[in-house]
């Protein structure tokens, strides 16, 4: 059976890509070696780290004002490895708690320095007060996104931005921010690294980095400089294949268009579904990459057609297991294609038809 993936990630992968790096696995580009023997202190994989640094440039259209890295281990690392790099104890940070990711963000960045919470982005406050502003782009778990970044600019301090679950899904104005994230196990590739897209002036700024006692496993410099820890080859060169393909298919232009085609088409069938599928985000925060959703506002028929999903090569629709509504989620990543999407709205048209026919059978089986 063919499976389809809708995980949240780690997520599903081009099989084109899949083949090439399974190649590579027993014999990497002729060099008689694995991907993953390959020693980080070769002209080979310094090459491939250009290439892919490269290449996450174009695809990601990051300006000039920017440096990016990767850093090992994931989005979670960064919420620490930020307030290391620009703050200090006194530092104040203003944090946007939309959803899971931002509350832990916050939790994390309340270990170094003061946090002030806000709920609202119109009650964000442009201070000099605050050392950065921080937010969470795209709450993966319960599918709220910020659709076209905040409007608040603050002109006294600096953005920071967990983009995650986002970033390669839709146009970013890169300039706006300071420091933007994003693990590599959704768009970009697999787990194991984060790319960070830091403004140049932050990078070399006094408050960069004066915390000279920075963990060497939390200090961006090493990174940015290839002077860290052995980096987590696998990954770096899972994403430069994948970052590769996506700019062949047509790069950013492409992915947002069809991240918004793919979004569309599937709230449209759940919001015409007469309340069989119920997704109870405001429509403005709408996730385009995940959604989402009730089968019968019960937990229990939720479950019911996760499991059938399943059986039907469907995976990964379950909630996250944080998600108070218990219901479903499906994630929309660049890897996952249109037609797939079309065949399992097709199946929960079944599901829907099958389930009013029947239900009596579905309520005993709940
Ligand atoms: N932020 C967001 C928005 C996420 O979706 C995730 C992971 N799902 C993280 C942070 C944490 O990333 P990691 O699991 O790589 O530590």
């Amino acid at each position: 059976m063919n499976i389809i993936n809708f995980s949240a990630g780690p997520c599903q992968l081009n099989k084109k890509i899949l083949e090439t790096a399974s190649k590579d696995i027993i014999n990497y580009n002729q060099t008689g070696i694995s991907i993953c023997e390959l020693s980080h202190h070769t002209e080979a994989w310094k090459d491939l780290y250009k290439e892919t640094i490269a290449n996450s440039i174009e695809f990601l259209q990051i300006p000039e004002s920017h440096d990016c890295f990767f850093m090992n281990g994931g989005g979670t690392h960064q919420f620490s490895a930020i307030c290391c790099n620009l703050c200090s104890q006194r530092s104040k940070i203003q944090v946007l708690v939309t959803g899971f990711w931002s509350q832990k963000a916050s939790l994390e960045i309340s270990k170094f320095c003061k946090v002030v919470v806000v709920n609202k982005e119109s009650d964000l406050v442009d201070s000099c007060e605050y050392d950065f502003t921080y937010y969470c782009e795209n709450e993966t778990t319960i599918g709220f996104e910020f659709r076209n970044g905040l409007n608040f600019n603050p002109i006294n301090h600096f953005l920071v931005c967990d983009m995650c679950s986002i970033l390669g899904s839709k146009f970013v104005d890169i300039k706006k921010y300071g420091v933007i994230f994003s693990s590599l196990s959704k768009n970009l590739g697999i787990s194991g690294s984060t790319l960070i897209i830091a403004n140049k002036e932050l990078l070399s700024n006094q408050n960069c980095g004066t915390n000279e006692n920075i963990p060497i496993v939390m200090d961006w410099r090493p990174s940015l400089n290839l002077t860290g820890p052995t980096p987590s080859i696998m990954s770096i060169y899972m994403t430069g294949l994948n970052v590769k393909r996506m700019i062949e298919r047509g790069g950013l232009q492409y992915y947002d268009n069809l991240s918004i085609v793919k979004s569309n088409l599937f709230y449209e069938y759940i919001d015409n579904s007469n309340g069989f599928y119920f997704n109870n985000i405001p429509k403005q925060h709408r996730s385009r990459t995940n959604i989402t959703f009730s089968v019968k506002d019960s937990q229990n028929i939720s479950s019911l057609f996760t499991n059938k999903a399943k059986l039907n090569g469907f995976i990964g629709t379950a909630h996250h297991p944080s998600n108070p509504d218990k219901g479903c989620r499906i994630s929309l990543y660049n890897s996952l294609e249109l037609d797939e999407l079309t065949q399992f709205i097709n199946f929960m048209e079944s599901f829907k038809i099958d389930f009013e026919k029947n239900s009596l059978n579905y309520i005993a089986n709940a």
